[in-house]
């Protein structure tokens, strides 16, 4: 009996080298340790791997959504420390406690219950996160004060950090440039010393700076991808999604393609089947007459409707295309951007929503 695996029809590469060169811009350009964010099993790129990855890179911390996610990454062994972005609800915070992750505060009832659960231990670092502008989680400015003369208060738990996020920084240039302003004056008017100060996302990294904040946390950027198109030149895409062309056929005119047969061939025309569709998490609400893939360094336009497992492509012009080509659906030769734009998303949602079907592949390492 033989046991051999077939290789891949759809996969995902993933690029080391440009996840840490990513990483180098990063701080090149705050200036600032990072708070790696791994949130979404690292944007689809994996956060067991990632993290693994960037335990070699001197991370100040990883930020992660929920205690699923911080778990993953400590069943690694990874002595990184874990961030958690969000509010954390009753039932997770024990949990928090035990492995000594580091929450950040949203309400004085989550500061006493730390306070209360973290009793006969050191006292917990905790951040505190201020509402300005979000809408999201955090204290309001307006309170701030009054409740961090309680929370410093608490024997078990230590203000260590301070953060806010920014809503708009990819395309609110006044709002933003306001809030970096008003952070740093909440920040001020706590006369508190933080160890850590932190505001940017990747675009308040790449398009802003601060004299206040001592640490960022990139995201999409540590992944390549800008969320500001001009600043995608010093960025290296991480993942290429790629799959193979199944078969080619000549069809008719006349022919219809694909569910709903919203495409009628008006000529005779070289279709290509490729092996990847919805069920991979590409977008099935790509607009067909905008979005394209690459075979053979040639873009080829998709023709009807994406199906859950299989995508038609025009071959017309590549008369030697065949089975078996490799075919790029986003990545170094086209931007996983320009396929958000065209399923009217953006490039986060593609990114995350790479289904675990598909087979990650890690090159440079
Ligand atoms: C997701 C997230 C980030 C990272 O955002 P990017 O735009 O992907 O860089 C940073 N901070 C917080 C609080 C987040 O939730």
């Amino acid at each position: 009996m033989s046991h051999t695996q077939s290789p891949a029809r759809t996969w995902a590469e993933i690029d080391i080298s440009a996840l840490k060169n990513n990483l180098q811009t990063a701080r090149q350009i705050s200036g600032q340790p990072v708070m790696a964010v791994l949130k979404a099993s690292a944007y689809g790129h994996d956060i067991k791997k990632i993290a693994r990855i960037l335990d070699q890179e001197n991370i100040a911390f990883y930020g992660v959504a929920s205690v699923i996610e911080a778990r993953r990454i400590s069943t690694t062994g990874s002595n990184t420390r874990i961030y958690l972005l969000g509010p954390t609800l009753p039932d997770e915070r024990q949990e928090i406690i035990s492995n000594r992750w580091t929450p950040s505060i949203s309400s004085l009832h989550e500061a006493t219950h730390l306070d209360q659960l973290n009793k006969g231990n050191p006292p917990l670092p905790v951040h505190i996160t201020v509402d300005t502008g979000m809408g999201r989680g955090g204290f309001l400015p307006s309170n701030l004060n009054t409740q961090l003369e309680k929370i410093r208060k608490l024997k078990n738990i230590t203000i260590e950090g301070i953060g806010s996020h920014l809503p708009s920084a990819d395309d609110d240039k006044t709002f933003t440039q306001s809030q970096f302003k008003t952070f740093s004056e909440i920040v001020k008017n706590t006369h508190h010393t933080f160890k850590y100060i932190h505001l940017a996302n990747s675009a308040g990294i790449l398009d802003y700076s601060s004299s206040i904040t001592n640490l960022c946390r990139p995201g999409l950027m540590l992944y390549g991808i800008s969320p500001i198109e001009s600043y995608q030149k010093k960025l290296q895409p991480v993942m290429s999604l790629k799959s193979k062309i199944t078969i080619i056929r000549q069809l008719p005119p006349g022919h219809g393609i694909s569910y709903g047969r919203t495409v009628l061939l008006d000529k005779p025309t070289r279709i290509a089947t490729i092996g990847a569709g919805y069920g991979d998490g590409y977008p099935r609400s790509v607009a067909p007459d905008k979005a394209s893939v690459i075979i053979r360094n040639t873009r080829c336009p998709i023709i009807g409707r994406v199906t859950m497992d299989q995508i038609m492509v025009d071959v017309s012009n590549l008369p030697d295309a065949a089975t078996g080509d490799e075919v790029e659906l986003f990545g170094k030769n086209l931007p996983v951007t320009e396929v958000a734009n065209n399923a009217n998303t953006i490039s986060w949602e593609i990114l995350t929503r790479i289904t675990p079907r598909v087979t990650r592949i890690y090159l440079n390492k």
